[in-house]
């Protein structure tokens, strides 16, 4: 299949489309610095004939035309030789003008010299199948394009970087240790070979791989940050505070897939973790009229897939029916208490009655001011706590981001358990051995060692083109 092939050439945009800087056009293949030398011309020299291209250097030129001369534009041309370039074979990246024509047009060019359009993640997959990075670091690649914090970046890196993989690849090699002895002690009468301790090393591998996946939930959240639903009643401050916790350098520009506008939904960083913010204007449901009852649909709906609810009162006021006829539609979601407005007197209940209770008084309660910003720091702390558990991001821990190693992790650790299992029960080798071999295989799939084609395909195809 051509998405597995080394042989031939392919050649892609790698710069977003569209009028910037510069625009990159990367191919990789045994044909690419074949196609190059015939669209490349260095000034003095005739078109084809220039002498050596020096290895990772910038050379200045025109790209032309081979069939009319035409010059298309000037460009930066960059030899990377194999196996010393991203994709391991030689890579080459013309770096032109940013333009949508001018990239296009060398794009064709070197497609009508005989490469063929990259698939999407189809450079990264030749890095892979090349053995310059496995499947983990693969997809860490794709995680950094994505990343939307500071932290998320960092993580990926981390994996990018081999942390992950080393301990999975550690966790696997012991497994594999033990499964050759079993094998053997299979093959061969009992006297013949040493007596090799399996629980040791099982129990060892199993530790390791529990401690990765109770990172899961944490890394999970780095990566794909979090829904958090501001709900309470008209003029508490719900947009007040948005545009609070918006301000500052939290925002993070790049748009989330599937934010709209309409529902006054914004993406901030709080203290590394993405959070889509969604500023519930009507979740009451006595709305009349269309379009209050959309708004009413569409706050409901916020609420539903919130992860954390922040329930915001006003400090100022009484609270009224309707503050705790929301509090009540909250449901059995994780809440934090906003009592807004902190700058203004509190209300103080009228002398002779009993202190107000507060909706959801289980709940962590904090007092603020969304017009001064006052105690918006520890709002911010109290909900990086209350996602991550307590648990903030050490560096130097590998963190696993991916529910995917998730899912092989967890199978793993089973696997891994039924063969402790059975050796205590003294079962027969051959069967403690269809457990390992099944651990050993789900590690294999997340770096990639015994991941099949399908596999790839979907993992790579997430890519964009050019990577
Ligand atoms: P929403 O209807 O819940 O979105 O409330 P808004 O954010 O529109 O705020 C309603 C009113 O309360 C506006 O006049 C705000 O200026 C005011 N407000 C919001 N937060 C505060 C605050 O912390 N202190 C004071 N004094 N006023 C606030």
């Amino acid at each position: 299949m051509a998405f597995f092939s080394l042989d031939d050439t392919i050649a892609a945009v790698s710069t977003p489309l569209g009028e910037g800087g510069i625009g990159i056009v990367k191919i990789s293949g045994p044909q690419a610095v074949p196609i190059l030398r015939q669209l490349f011309v260095r000034p003095g020299e005739p078109a084809g004939t220039h002498g050596d291209l020096p290895p990772r250097s910038l050379i200045w030129g025109h790209i032309t035309d081979p069939q009319t001369r035409q010059a298309v534009d000037e460009a930066l041309v960059v030899v990377m030789p194999a196996p010393h370039s991203y994709t391991c074979q030689n890579v080459v990246e013309i770096q032109s003008h940013g333009g949508i024509i001018s990239v296009q047009k060398i794009l064709q060019l070197t497609l009508s010299l005989g490469a063929r359009l990259a698939e999407p993640g189809e450079m990264t997959l030749r890095a892979f199948i090349n053995g310059r990075l496995d499947l983990a670091q693969a997809e860490a690649v794709l995680d950094i394009v994505q990343a939307r914090t500071d932290a998320a970046l960092r993580v990926a890196v981390d994996q990018l970087g081999g942390h992950l993989s080393a301990q999975i690849r550690h966790a696997r090699s012991q497994l594999v240790e033990v499964l050759a002895y079993l094998e053997a002690s299979i093959d061969f009468v009992e006297d013949e070979i040493p007596q090799q301790d399996i629980l040791g090393p099982l129990s060892e591998a199993r530790g390791a791989m529990t401690e990765l996946l109770a990172t899961a939930d944490r890394g999970k959240i780095y990566r794909h940050g979090i829904h958090a639903a501001i709900v309470g009643r008209p003029n508490v401050g719900k947009s007040s505070l948005l545009n609070t916790l918006l301000r500052g350098d939290r925002a993070i520009v790049t748009p989330v897939p599937g934010t709209t506008r309409d529902t006054l939904q914004e993406s901030i960083n709080i203290q590394g973790i993405p959070v889509v913010l969604v500023d519930t204007a009507g979740i009451r449901s006595a709305a009349e009229g269309e379009v209050e009852r959309l708004g009413v649909d569409r706050s409901r709906q916020a609420l539903q897939r919130a992860d954390l609810v922040l329930l915001v009162t006003d400090g100022s006021q009484p609270l009224t029916e309707e503050d705790w006829d929301i509090a009540a539609s909250i449901g059995n979601k994780t809440v934090l208490v906003v009592i807004n407005k902190c700058d203004l007197p509190t209300h103080q209940p009228p002398p002779g009655t009993l202190d107000q209770p507060t909706p959801l008084s289980d709940a962590p309660q904090i007092h603020i001011s969304a017009l001064t910003g006052q105690g918006i720091d520890q709002l911010e702390q109290l909900i990086a706590d209350t996602v991550l558990g307590g648990q903030v991001f050490a560096s130097d821990a590998p963190l696993v981001t991916s529910s995917r190693h998730q899912a092989l992790l967890s199978a793993a650790v089973t696997q891994v358990t039924a063969a402790i299992e059975g050796h205590h029960l003294s079962r027969d080798a051959d069967l403690i051995a269809i457990d390992l071999r099944d651990a050993v295989d789900s590690l294999g799939e997340i770096t990639g060692e015994t991941a099949g084609e399908d596999l790839l395909e979907v993992i790579f195809s997430r890519f964009c083109i050019g990577k």
